[in-house]
């Protein structure tokens, strides 16, 4: 892992300082340093761009419980394949994660997968059953960063505004599914056109935003940072603008699939178009992306969301939810966001790293000398196909198969020691 390097002649472009220039980048001990470091490797990096490694604060590993669909060391290297250098684990697996033990458990896999730096969240309440705080203090200790009961939201508000008290003193974020289980009922489309033309039942955007709006009251009674996960709704995505705007800690992220995506989408009956929440309208999908231009939505992350092809060959009715996403992500959002939508790099590489190291109540990823080389080497300029029988995920249940797009990464490093790299396997490099 201590391997010296040099990395010669890319476009640095560091979201900490705001620079953007074509330099070496020298790596020594784990650490970006300053100088010209003897007995290095070297990695040709013409015409690629070096920025530090992505952070994504939303991934599903599915370990313990699933592993069919996905273990945390293949999570952890379909991260590394790309481009993510540290992910926050959802809670959600079999059992959950709401005890300390199950904590170092996620611990202790990512240490020997050794791909990518794993951080996970904790349960909000036990068993997520929404009824029994979990020991927030204990599971804290333990080394979660987050509490969520991702895949439901606490719909107590009572008790959603203890777990927050909690989290306060704690100095740790909530992160919520913001979705109302009455109001989404047995929904497993947006309540919109696509839903009324395969006749299949609906979720209301309205299940979302009530929960949002919800959500920014008790972070303006408690002070705790409340996180809003995968933002689907244009009014959800306003809310939380507005909230920030009042200087409240509040902080939305819009999925690379939200975002490029809507339910107009949705031509046949096909599972891998099934997600929780939904694709909403083609309108909401538009407002979604002007809140990550503007930064009204600061973070984007994939909710990567592995399943077993047999389930997602059931039918849009049947399937589960999810989508995967670490292997699509810098492609799908920076064909969308920068090439499509003429946002600036620099802007977006810091909604993927920026953003969620605010999150997380670190500093900004940075390319400084002393900083952890936490890189990623990537291709923004050749165009290829999205070919899901190429993930190291176990998992290729992804709407995007064949989808064409700009941007992937061809070497990640971690501390300074390769966790993928893609040069040999990548025509055209
Ligand atoms: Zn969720």
């Amino acid at each position: 892992m201590n391997t010296a390097w040099i990395i010669s002649n890319g476009t640095l472009l560091d979201p900490a300082s705001g620079r953007r220039a074509t330099a070496d980048l020298y790596i020594e001990d784990g650490l970006i340093v300053a100088d010209r470091p003897s007995n290095a490797r070297e990695i040709d990096a013409t015409g690629l761009t070096v920025m530090p490694g992505l952070i994504d604060v939303h991934v599903h590993f599915r370990e313990p419980g699933h592993e069919g669909a996905e273990t945390i060391a293949t999570g952890s290297r379909a991260a590394a394949r790309g481009g993510f250098t540290t992910v926050v684990t959802m809670p959600n697996t079999r059992p959950a994660v709401d005890t300390p033990e199950q904590v170092r458990f996620q611990l202790e896999r990512a240490a020997e997968a050794n791909a990518v730096e794993l951080r996970p969240s904790a349960c909000i309440t036990s068993e997520r059953r929404g009824s029994e705080l979990a020991d927030l203090e204990a599971l804290a200790q333990a080394g979660a960063v987050a509490f969520t009961d991702d895949g439901s939201t606490v719909a107590n508000d009572a008790l959603m505004q203890r777990a927050m008290e909690q989290a306060a003193k704690l100095d740790i974020p909530i992160m919520d599914h913001a979705l109302d289980p009455v109001r989404a009922g047995k929904g497993v489309l947006h309540d919109g056109d696509a839903a009324r033309r395969l006749n299949l039942p609906g979720i209301p955007s309205k299940a979302e935003d009530m929960i949002v709006a919800r959500d920014i009251e008790l972070a303006a009674a408690t002070g705790c940072a409340m996180h809003i996960q995968h933002v689907t709704s244009g009014a959800s995505a306003r809310l939380i603008g507005q909230a920030a705007a009042r200087g409240l800690p509040v902080t939305g992220e819009a999925t690379p699939h939200h975002l490029a995506l809507s339910d107009a989408d949705i031509t046949e009956d096909d599972g891998n178009f099934k997600m929780n929440p939904p694709l909403r309208s083609p309108n909401d999908r538009e407002i979604l992306i002007e809140s990550v231009l503007s930064g009204d939505l600061s973070i984007l992350a994939t909710d990567h969301a592995p399943h077993l092809a047999s389930l997602k060959a059931k039918g849009i009715l049947k399937a589960p939810f999810g989508v995967v996403g670490l292997e699509t992500a810098i492609g799908v959002t920076y064909q969308l966001l920068v090439v499509e939508r003429g946002m600036a790099p620099l802007d977006w590489l810091r909604r993927w790293t920026e953003g969620p190291a605010a999150l997380l109540g670190r500093p900004c990823p940075s390319l400084a000398a002393g900083a952890p080389a936490d890189i990623v080497i990537a291709d923004l300029a050749t165009e290829w196909a999205v070919d899901p029988s190429e993930f190291l995920s176990l998992s290729g249940n992804t709407p995007f198969a064949g989808r064409l797009c700009r941007g992937r990464a061809v070497h990640t490093l971690k501390s300074g020691g390769i966790t993928w790299s893609g040069v040999d396997t990548f025509s055209g490099l």
